[in-house]
Order: structure tokens, then sequence, then C-alpha cells
């Protein structure tokens, strides 16, 4: 539908459609654990983590949090470094905001997991910002403030940047080349995971072999045009994308009001989109076998407050 100029479209859930959702998974008996416990190999059972990429709304985030630890279940929450609720730039000062501590503590004292949500190479071409330099400096500050640190989450997608943020990491490297940016080459293969005590990374990426390099310039040029509402892009981005496959066997993503989509890997080309609560807890009630599941969360679509 064609919407004229001043109409709007709301694209958040309320935080009882989360609290709804998260007592309806505890009932359905499945295994929630920790993106950390998730990322262990030969796991033996139907496993499933919340990933909460915490892009724009932290104060939601720890409503999220709370409420998880009432029905004792755990989350995983990552922090965007690059967010303007993180910090901010006046001239060359950065200055992190006062109130980030306590989102962090009150996220950490609900039992929960923090993390960082990277953008090292949004900071490289912004600020020409050394990931390395702001990887030690953000790590040892959310680890003093009481987060136990011991995974990231790469932020936007590769074709964003041309490359995926978890690149700047030795071991999540997809392929070796030059990509270049308005600040200078990017900043690839800078460090290892092992270096800052990190465990895993979150998007859980698997390289694949023998690119088709066709396929994979279409898709780093932006076909089908990166959009996490379009169901081409989505299928192409989680299902069939030709650079990587995936860890997780399915990943559920909430992607506007009562909006959902279940997205499997390269092996098993499962795809719903579209689709609503209902189907979604019928999906994880039936899974069987040493199936991972991350539910992936944007805590802004739960705020209410969101249109475009
Ligand atoms: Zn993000």
């Amino acid at each position: 539908m064609r919407r004229n100029r001043l109409s709007c479209v709301h694209l958040s859930n309320s935080i009882w459609y989360f609290e709804r959702l998260v007592t309806t998974i505890r009932h359905s008996l499945i295994d929630v654990v920790t993106l950390r416990d998730l990322s262990v190999k030969n796991s033996k059972g139907p496993k499933l983590a919340f990933r909460f990429d915490i892009d724009i709304d932290p104060a939601i985030s720890v409503k999220m949090a709370t409420y998880l630890a009432f029905e004792g279940m755990p989350g995983s929450f990552y922090f965007l470094h690059t967010a303007s609720y993180y910090g901010e730039w006046c001239g060359k000062t950065f200055v992190r905001n006062s109130k980030l501590r306590s989102y962090i503590r009150e996220i950490s004292a609900c039992g929960m997991e923090v993390g960082l949500h990277n953008d090292l190479l949004g900071s490289f071409i912004s600020h020409k910002l050394d990931p390395v330099d702001v990887l030690d400096r953000e790590l040892d500050w959310l680890r003093s403030v009481g987060g136990d640190v011991r995974g990231t989450v790469a932020h936007n997608s590769l074709p964003v940047y041309g490359a995926a943020n978890s690149e700047v990491f030795s071991e999540c490297m997809l392929w070796k080349r030059k990509v270049y940016s308005k600040n200078g080459i990017l900043p690839l293969s800078v460090c290892s995971m092992k270096q800052f005590g990190l465990e895993y990374e979150g998007t859980f990426f698997n390289a694949k072999k023998n690119l088709d390099m066709n396929k994979v310039k279409r898709f780093v040029g932006g076909e089908p045009i990166p959009d996490i509402r379009s169901q081409e892009w989505f299928y192409d981005w989680i299902v069939n994308n030709p650079i990587h496959n995936n860890v997780c066997d399915y990943q559920i993503w909430v992607i506007s009001k009562e909006m959902w989509v279940i997205a499997g890997n390269n092996e098993n080309m499962y795809f719903k989109w579209g689709v609503g609560f209902d189907d979604v807890i019928d999906f994880i009630s039936n899974v069987q076998g040493d199936v991972k599941i991350m539910v992936v969360i944007h805590p802004v679509y739960f705020c209410e407050d969101v249109l475009v």
C-alpha cells in the first residue's frame, strides 16, 4: 500500500507484549541460555538465547532484563558504543552518557549477560579511530562497571560498510581483501578475540569456502537493497547468504509491530516471513534435537513510540 507523506506507521509493540512472549516461552519448557552458552559447540537438546541489540533504547532494555529475571530466564544485552545514548563527541573529546553506567549495572544485577555491540568500522569511518584502541577502552570500561563481558555482536550488515564489523577480528575475517572507505582502507583482521578475553562473536557467521564472486559482488553492492523489512533482503541475508552460513540453526527476529521472521541457516533453508506471536511460539514449542535458536530483539520495537 502506498502511503502519503503525512501518514506514519507504528513499528513498535508494547512491553506487555514482550512479557507475554517471555512467559509463554518459559511455559514451552525449551532450555533458555545466554548467547555465550549458545556459542558452545556440541550442546545437547534444543536451546534458545535472547540477543538484545541495543541500537537505541537502553531504558526499555532495563525493563526487559527485569522481567526476564522475574521469570528466571537469562538474556544477553549488547551496548552500542557509537549510539547517542552511549556517548557523544564534543570536539575531540568523547563523553559517555552519565546514565549509561546505571543501565549496565541494573541489567548486570538482573543476572543478565552484558556485551559490546561492535561498530568498530563505523567509528573508524566516522572518526578514524583505531578499532584496537576503542575495543581496549570500551571493554575495560564495561568490565569496570560490572559487565562480565565475554562476547561482542556486530552492528549493521556487511553491505553497509562493505565489510562486517566482526571482521576486525582475525577469527571472523570472511574472505581476504581490501575495502576502501573515506578514511582509508578498513582495518580488517587487526586483532584477535582472544587477546581481549572474548569467547565468541554473536552474529555466529561461519565463513563459506569457494565463494561465487559474482554473487558476493551483487550482495556487497546492495542487491537486493539492504532493508530489514524487505522479504527478499532478509532471505538473502540469513538463509541464502553467498558469503557466510550461520552457526545457529534458526534465527527469530521481530522487525515491526506483531511482525516476526523465522529464518534457518544455509543447511535447512527454512523461511517464514511476516509471522505473528502464535506462529513463533508454535515453532519454538515444536523444535526437536540439538537445535540452536537465537531470538534477536531490538528493544526499540517494544517502546511503543516508533514511527516511520
Ligand atoms: Zn545494531
